[in-house]
């Protein structure tokens, strides 16, 4: 029934190498052919990019796609040229003379029939639109010459100052359909909330939303997979209450479960990140091989870090959440949240950052009582901040509902919207998925653990 499947499936085997779609891929394709604008969200690891890049090889003129992370962009753009596709990025970390030749070659394709191959993909980090007035003059004329052919939004949940990746650059997108109405946006998230999807609708000026379903589709098509995750175990294990307890606890785990996987451990604090990282690798008498990560850590370090976890020197690494969106390691095998995270859409993203290879991973969350006073603490006077973090709380200490079912609530939970945002996440809300800690917990166990009640006693 799609129009351009069949052109589209040629050279996604031809250029990616791929046999078929995934999930909406192919929906989304071919909406983008038709000139579209479109918001799809799929779980990490689902295969969004190729929802751009491949419609980006079939049109005239260079899409533009807006990403929050120079190593994200690093990354795809080093895929791309494997694949022989003329990529190019616009960011802090591009050369002088780079940058020179990429605006020679847009300016050559902005003043009429191009000689010579176009860039199909420009990548730019927000900065750019918000503040390089050279940049958006190259845009004009690209658009003035109809060689601008879509712009692509990633990461979009970035736009939302509800959602948990807050950029405040992603705001002055709004400037994209003001100053080049007729270029068709394409906006892809992983975690998408109602409210996140309201605003980043709103700030992209994204006409009205249809479900992809819907029998008239008009305005923004809306694609939208299950968030679930067959592959991934979700736990919440009980935290000893002192220091060097909680950290023996988890390095049993890892030694028992774990020995010489790659594993993220999520850290509240700065500090919490080097003394945990420290006391696994005293603890474990080095047998857990640990790095650092959060925002203070020099560049260099950082660098060397990737570096080091990608050939497997480092296997553990220990974070706060600015550890995150550039990680493109497919392999991680298990995600422990060593404390609460402060809202549930951020636990969600953070734990699935394990097992985007497909094959089996671990989601642990150690929780103890005292753990929720701290969150309470460092969400108090965020907008909502309590609620989210209620909503976390509420998850770390339900010992009975499906950890699958209880994510698709939440995903669920009314909204400012006239549809439900969640078209297949519905059907998660029915059935268990029998492999998380509370499908699997013998119930006999309930009283013995005796931890009914405690949200309702914060
Ligand atoms: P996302 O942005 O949704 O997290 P990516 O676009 O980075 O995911 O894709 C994740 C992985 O899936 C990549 O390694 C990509 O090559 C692979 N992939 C994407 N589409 C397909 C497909 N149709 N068939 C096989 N592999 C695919
Ligand atoms: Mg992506
Ligand atoms: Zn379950």
């Amino acid at each position: 029934e799609f129009e351009w499947s069949g052109a589209l499936e040629a050279k996604l085997k031809e250029v990616f190498g791929h046999d078929s779609f995934r999930l909406c891929q192919e929906g989304i394709c071919n909406a983008s052919m038709d000139g579209r604008d479109v918001v799809a969200i799929m779980p990490t690891g689902g295969g969004k990019s190729l929802g751009y890049q491949l419609p980006a090889l079939m049109v005239p003129g260079c899409s533009l796609v807006i990403s929050p992370l120079l190593a994200l962009i690093s990354d795809q753009i080093m895929h791309l040229h494997e694949a022989g596709v003329d990529a190019v990025m616009l960011t802090g970390a591009t050369s002088k003379e780079d940058s020179d030749r990429i605006y020679k070659r847009l300016q050559a394709m902005g003043s009429g029939p191009s000689v010579g191959p176009e860039i199909k993909l420009c990548y730019v980090t927000p900065e750019k639109i918000a503040n390089s007035k050279k940049f958006l003059t190259a845009l004009d004329r690209l658009y003035k010459a109809g060689k601008l052919a879509r712009f692509v939004v990633d990461e979009a949940h970035c736009v939302s100052s509800q959602g948990h990746d807050f950029r405040p650059d992603y705001q002055k997108l709004s400037t994209l359909r003001e100053r080049f109405p007729d270029v068709p946006i394409l906006a892809l998230s992983a975690t998408c909330p109602a409210q996140v999807l309201w605003d980043l609708t709103k700030t992209l000026r994204m006409p009205k939303l249809t479900m992809a379903s819907a029998a008239d589709v008009d305005g923004t098509v809306l694609f939208s997979t299950s968030l679930y995750r067959k592959n991934l175990h979700y736990y919440v294990l009980p935290k000893p209450a002192g220091g060097n307890d909680s950290i023996m606890a988890m390095r049993d785990y890892i030694l028992n479960n774990h020995r010489n996987d790659t594993g993220i451990v999520y850290c509240l604090t700065k500090k919490d990140c080097e003394s945990v990282a420290e006391s696994l690798t005293t603890l474990s008498e080095g047998q857990i091989k640990t790095g650092v990560y959060h925002a203070d850590v020099p560049d260099t370090r950082k660098e060397m870090l990737h570096r080091q976890w990608r050939e497997g020197r480092v296997k553990v690494v220990c974070a706060t959440i600015a550890f995150g969106l550039g990680i493109d390691k497919g392999d991680v095998r298990f995600v422990i949240h060593h404390t609460l995270s402060k809202s549930l859409d951020g636990f969600y993203q953070e734990s699935g950052r394990a097992g985007r290879d497909g094959k089996d991973a671990d989601c642990v969350l150690y929780y103890r009582a005292q753990d929720a006073t701290r969150i309470a603490s460092l969400t108090y006077g965020e907008r909502g901040g309590q609620e989210k973090a209620l909503a976390m709380l509420a998850f770390a200490c339900d010992v009975e509902e499906c950890r699958k079912i209880q994510f698709a609530n939440y995903f669920n939970k009314s909204s400012k919207l006239s549809f439900s945002s969640w078209a297949t996440a519905e059907e998660d809300t029915l059935t268990r998925c029998g492999h998380c800690d509370n499908c699997t917990r013998p119930p006999e166990t309930l009283e013995h653990l005796g931890v009914r009640g405690r949200v309702a006693a914060w």
